[in-house]
């Protein structure tokens, strides 16, 4: 599903020397992170955490161990407070490295409970200074943990069904999950069951523990693609066969950061109940036939890009499912992803109901409070969404209104403007480590601003901020994908900014924004940017014009 303006990742076919792929004979670690991974299982690190670094504390962490296998158990180190993204220092490794850490809770698709979100929003009160974020990974990711405290949390998250197991590293990072699976009308297959065999299956299995770099699923019934499927390494995207029914596409090879990629569809009908082994022949391939030579080019994208999807196709059935798949036509792609904000009715007469959190901002005292709200009104749960957002499931009729306002006053926006619904943040300065620019608070202010000044949208508009060009809110397929980078002021000095990619989408016309040299932003003038910018739009465009289709006029 390559756009023609999608820049593929350059093929090296004419490659001099190998690029460190396990099938081809290359066992042999080629940098740093491959030894390390080599020297023990990074799954072996959840025991000496809790046998002895809990115990003796941060300082006796083993290094390789801190930065590198603690990624397995949903662990990094936070930024350390102070320094500036080199702005005026420029600080070793070890010196970025807060003693506290960033921990990720995978959520991967699954209906939070009342007593879930309760144990989430314990955690964060009492172990996370109140901090909590949901992340466009469906997970929620927590700041300030103290390595002493990890087994403890743990605890709690296990008595809810939750864990932090390959939540970040070279792994199985968490799946993303259709937030209505099971109960959207519009359904076109639930594939609750499928994702539940792929993590019962492969999670914390040592043969899928060690991938080139990280391998990013997402699966999703819906016909509002809900998920963003193009931007996956691999994909199962709900379809109906025209002989054997509904079932799954496959796309691969997503992915953006640096020479980004959308996903190919191999143009082949899964069947619910073999998607779990369709997941491990991917998975496998990758595993198996991956580069790991470069770190930077070492996700299934590139692979891909130098195969071509046939071939990948071809390698697929032949050297691991060892059976042919069925040929599909392309599915239908919404215009628009779906992102389930606001009320909707389910198939079975209840409602759900889509919160929009400030750029995926929560704490520990929201989600506890959330999840005495999903008791006191008889609800199903929550999901998270890929979107940074909270879907409550399972609302009756005669309840939405009373629960639309009690959400609202815990700071969770059922009818939020179009800049609350569709603006995104990573996590930016304020705790990760490779950040350049702060985003949460940007984003913040940015809603409140947009808000102010272009308050009548009739067409959803989104921006994706991120901190640094690696693109963890979706840089390219935003509307407005902001990468953080140190740009000039009108005096010549370097301040915190941006480059503005414009017009990019997924859905139907999926596309990576342009990134004009011209557009480049400062942090201070970014409401004026977005605000002339879209103004001109809205009085520019023809009939039916999509800011997309403007922007490249
Ligand atoms: Fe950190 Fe960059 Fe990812 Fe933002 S995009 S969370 S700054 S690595």
């Amino acid at each position: 599903m390559n756009s023609p303006a999608t820049p593929a990742p350059r093929a090296t076919t004419r490659r001099k020397r190998g690029e460190g792929q396990w099938a081809l004979g290359y066992t042999e670690p080629l940098n740093k992170n491959e030894q390390s991974k080599k020297d023990d299982n990074p799954l072996n690190v959840r025991a000496r955490i809790i046998n002895i670094y809990s115990k003796r504390g941060f300082d006796s962490i083993d290094p390789a161990d801190l930065r590198g296998r603690f990624r397995w158990m949903g662990l990094y180190t936070q930024r350390a407070p102070g320094f500036d993204g080199g702005k005026t220092a420029t600080l070793e490794e070890e010196e970025l490295d807060d003693r506290f850490f960033m921990m990720r809770v995978r959520s991967d698709g699954a209906l939070l409970s009342a007593d879930a979100l309760r144990a989430l929003g314990r955690v964060g009160t009492e172990f996370a200074r109140d901090t909590a974020d949901v992340t466009d990974r469906e997970n929620i990711q927590y700041h300030w943990i103290r390595v002493e405290d990890v087994p403890t949390i743990w605890e709690i998250l296990d008595e809810a069904g939750l864990d932090t197991l390959e939540a970040c590293g070279d792994s199985p990072r968490p799946f993303l999950g259709s937030p209505v699976a099971g109960v959207a009308e519009e359904e076109i297959i639930d594939g609750t069951s499928a994702l539940e065999e792929i993590k019962r299956r492969y999670l914390g299995d040592p043969a899928f523990s060690n991938f080139p770099r990280k391998f990013k699923t997402a699966l999703t019934g819906h016909p509002g693609h809900d998920v963003s499927p193009e931007t996956n390494d691999v994909s199962f995207v709900g379809t109906v066969h025209p002989e054997h029914g509904p079932g799954f596409d496959l796309w691969v090879g997503g992915g953006l950061s640096t020479n980004p990629m959308l996903a190919h569809k191999l143009g082949v009908w899964i069947p619910l109940d073999e998607v779990p082994d369709v997941w491990e022949g991917v998975a496998s391939i990758f595993r198996d036939y991956g580069y790991r030579r470069l770190r930077s080019k070492a996700r299934l994208k590139f692979l891909l890009a130098d195969w071509g999807k046939e071939k990948f196709r071809e390698v697929l059935e032949t050297e691991y499912l060892k059976r042919e798949l069925v040929s599909t036509p392309s599915p239908e792609v919404p215009v628009r992803p779906a992102d389930h904000i606001g009320v909707h009715r389910q198939k079975d007469g209840k409602f759900y109901i889509g919160l929009a959190p400030t750029v995926g901002r929560v704490s520990g005292t929201i989600l506890t409070a959330l999840g005495d709200l999903v008791e006191e009104y008889g609800a199903a749960g929550a999901r998270l969404t890929a979107y940074q957002k909270i879907v409550v499931l399972g609302v009756d009729a005669d309840q939405v209104e009373a629960f639309l306002d009690a959400a609202a006053a815990i700071g969770l926006d059922g009818r939020p403007s179009n800049w609350r619904q569709n603006t995104m943040a990573c996590t930016g300065i304020e705790f990760c480590k490779l950040a350049i620019v702060d985003t949460k608070d940007r984003g913040r202010d940015l809603i409140a601003s947009l808000e102010q000044r272009v308050p009548d949208l009739d067409v959803p508009i989104t921006v994706n901020i991120n901190g640094c060009p690696n693109a963890c809110a979706r840089t390219q397929v935003a509307d407005f994908g902001l990468k953080g980078q140190l740009v000039l002021d009108e005096h010549g000095e370097q301040v915190e900014g941006f480059q503005v990619h414009l017009g990019g989408a997924t859905g139907l016309h999926a596309n990576f924004g342009r990134k004009l040299r011209a557009h480049k932003v400062t942090s201070a003038g970014l409401d004026d940017y977005i605000t002339a910018v879209v103004t001109a739009y809205l009085d520019e465009r023809e009939p039916d014009e999509s800011f997309a289709t403007w922007v490249v006029r």
